[in-house]
């Protein structure tokens, strides 16, 4: 089979979820659009911050909301929960990644305004070498004939894919 394996910021996110839905997402195949946790997501992407909402596209990229802070750019993203905020964090460093090779220095900032909490992401050596570690897997994954086997974690219950997988 033959696969354009561009790496995109959202099979960062899934990576740090499930495997499976790297390899799913890959191919195209859409999560069900009936989950009402996209639909709340939406809500508070698009309600919350909207006075100071400045959304940018960089080729690929759609960064919610961009401030200056003197010399310093802060990128900042909108989730709707913390759940997920191993793979909001990584997604938000691949940000920071991609403006880098830009010749574009910038911090990163978690919004999650449902919690009101917010969590400040840096491009670190460390993160830099996990995200080209997790580029790697990721191409591996979406080279794979067939999508890694079924397992049950926390967030299936959740998933867009939960039937595709458990039915
Ligand atoms: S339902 Fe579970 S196993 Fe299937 S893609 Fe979603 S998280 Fe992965």
């Amino acid at each position: 089979m033959t696969f354009q394996s561009t790496i995109y910021a959202t099979l960062i996110w899934y990576y740090y979820i499930c495997p499976r839905e790297v390899w799913l997402m890959s191919r195209q195949l859409t999560p069900s659009q009936d989950n009402p946790f996209i639909d709340i997501g939406r809500y508070i992407s698009e309600e919350a911050y909207k006075r100071e909402r400045k959304e940018i596209r960089i080729e690929n990229i759609v960064i919610d909301l961009l401030r200056k802070e003197g010399d310093n750019v802060v990128i900042c993203e909108v989730k709707k929960s913390s759940r997920f905020e191993k793979s909001a964090k990584m997604q938000l460093a691949y940000y920071l990644l991609r403006l880098k090779k830009l010749g574009i220095s910038a911090t990163g900032e978690l919004l999650f305004p449902k919690e009101k909490k917010k969590v400040s992401v840096t491009l670190t050596k460390e993160i830099e070498e996990e995200l080209i570690s997790a580029q790697r897997q990721i191409k591996s994954i979406i080279q794979m004939e067939l999508p890694p086997p079924v397992r049950r974690i926390k967030f299936c219950s959740k998933c867009g894919y939960r039937e595709f997988c458990w039915s």
